[in-house]
């Protein structure tokens, strides 16, 4: 029996990073779709569970890793989306970002010193701000 699932899982492709994330999504919509009774939900998340088998079990490699790829593309998008935000928003804790009146150049001003004399780096302005 376990050699004939051997043979059978021989020269498949797989599970890799997009079938594991749409197995997520499908447990979530099943989840949703037990909670709301939602049944467009629970035949969505079939769907998913088809293809992410159908998906392990096919043997185009090249297909199922450049749709891999295409995943991995979007996900690092989406990630460094919300890093970057994250970075802002600590960011303007500690700092104030000022628009410099002349060129309207951003600059960045840290907080808490009072009265400062802001340079331009841009067009060399000076302009009197409290930070
Ligand atoms: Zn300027």
């Amino acid at each position: 029996m376990k050699n004939k699932i051997y043979q059978f899982m021989q020269g498949r492709y797989g599970a890799d990073d997009l079938s594991r994330f749409s197995l997520w999504v499908a447990v979530a919509f099943l989840v949703v779709a037990l909670i709301t009774r939602n049944s467009i939900l629970d035949t969505l998340a079939l769907l998913i569970l088809v293809w992410c088998y159908f998906r392990m079990l096919s043997k185009n490699y090249s297909k199922r890793y450049a749709e891999n790829e295409w995943f991995l593309g979007i996900k690092s998008k989406v990630t460094g989306f919300f890093q970057g935000r994250a970075n802002t928003a600590k960011q303007s804790k500690e700092y104030h970002i000022y628009k410099c009146p002349t060129c309207k150049q951003k600059i960045r001003v840290p907080r808490g010193k009072g009265k400062i004399s802001i340079h331009c780096p841009k067009c060399n302005t000076d302009f009197i701000k409290k930070s």
